[in-house]
């Protein structure tokens, strides 16, 4: 296997006795489901967010689907999010039975193009769903601005942000209901599958509960609509508590790594590096670069046992999974541009130095700079 695909056996051998401690802590509790490993990780998670209410649920995707239910959205609402995204942000919008509206996204972000939102508003419409994609947040100024011009609730995609500022607001904060996933490779990642959905509404929180649940608010009675089984689990919440007073550090960590590639590859022609947005910092959750040679590069790179990966290969509209929805190719330019020109490099934050180097300098070799 190339060392440069992600793995998480560095970081568990650096924080082995933590996470084997998280483990027996949990299993010598007498209570496997709904404790109090996840009560605590709930509130630790909303405190480190300074919002009222968190509720830990079994992934990302179902923390999108259960924030737009408990939201109000369902079957013949539409949803304006990006189709440059990873699928579940739209397999969420579909199973709730909601339609996805794209819109395109900006050349030099590669964020939802929020200047096209208005445009994409008719009467059905009741959320907008900016993601905020590889680890920098949406400009949310114009999003909120329509929303309470609307009527339309917002749900933030945080599942690649963690920890994320926008003019010093922490992504998750600034809108109705916010969405993470806690998928390993994720900056606030498990040791299987997790998620929340964070808020500072106690309706939204009590709907969310219900909701994952399969919509009891107490044991063996369904109220109002049936719900799912979404609960998070007590040896995930335990991990995610213990992981979370590091995450400020594998931020840390994730960044380092992005100013050695800003060093060592700022200057190379042609090569497009992240760019920031206004007000934003950056998590770095993905590496993107772009190059219209993107396919020499990953297969020259691959040579040297260093796999890029692409995110995302496919825009989600040009999916056949998605053909339904009907859009044809030549709507969305930007979207489509971007995916045959995008890819990254590694990048976690138990990286080892001399493997960035590797990159670093088979990068500059392939593309002759
Ligand atoms: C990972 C991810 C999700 C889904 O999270 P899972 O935990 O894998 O279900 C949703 N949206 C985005 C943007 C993601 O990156």
């Amino acid at each position: 296997m190339p060392t440069y695909v992600w793995n998480y056996l560095t970081e568990y051998q650096e924080e082995r006795a933590d996470i084997l401690d998280a483990v027996e802590k949990v299993f010598e509790s007498g209570q496997l489901v709904l404790g109090e490993s996840v009560a605590s990780f709930e509130a630790e998670f909303a405190a480190y967010h300074g919002v009222a209410h968190c509720v830990g649920v079994d992934n990302g995707t179902n923390a999108i689907v259960l924030g737009l239910q408990a939201l109000g959205i369902g079957p013949g609402d539409e949803v304006i999010t990006v189709s440059n995204t990873a699928a579940p942000t739209v397999v969420a919008i579909d199973a709730v039975g909601a339609t996805p509206v794209f819109v395109d996204v900006r050349a030099d972000d590669y964020l939802m193009d929020t200047a096209q939102i208005e445009a994409a508003i008719t009467p059905r419409t009741r959320c907008l769903l900016p993601v905020h994609l590889y680890g920098q947040c949406v400009e949310m100024a114009p999003v909120l601005e329509l929303a309470g011009q609307y009527g339309l609730r917002v749900l933030e995609d945080c599942a690649q942000a963690h920890g994320a500022r926008h003019h010093g607001r922490l992504a998750g904060t600034m809108s109705d209901a916010a969405a993470f996933s806690f998928y390993p490779t994720k900056v606030l990642g498990a040791y299987g599958d997790g998620g929340a959905t964070i808020t500072s509404d106690a309706g939204v929180e009590a709907a969310l509960r219900r909701l994952r649940y399969y919509g009891m608010e107490s044991r063996y009675y369904v109220v109002g609509t049936p719900g799912h089984n979404s609960r998070l689990d007590e040896v995930q919440a335990e991990i995610l508590r213990r992981k979370l007073r590091r995450l400020d550090a594998y931020i840390e960590g994730r960044r380092a790594v992005a100013r050695r590639y800003q060093e060592g590859l700022g200057d190379v022609p042609g090569l497009v590096l992240p760019s920031l947005a206004d007000g934003n910092d950056h998590v770095y959750y993905v590496y993107v670069a772009r190059h219209p040679e993107r396919d020499r590069i990953i297969k020259a790179l691959e040579a040297h046992d260093i796999r890029l990966n692409v995110s995302y290969p496919w825009p989600v509209h040009t999916m056949t999974g998605f053909a339904h929805l009907g859009y044809e190719e030549g709507r969305l330019p930007v979207t489509e541009k971007l995916a045959h020109e995008i890819f990254s490099l590694p990048m976690y934050p138990s990286l080892p130095v001399d493997t960035q180097d590797k990159v670093i300098t088979e990068l500059r070799a392939v593309l002759d700079a």
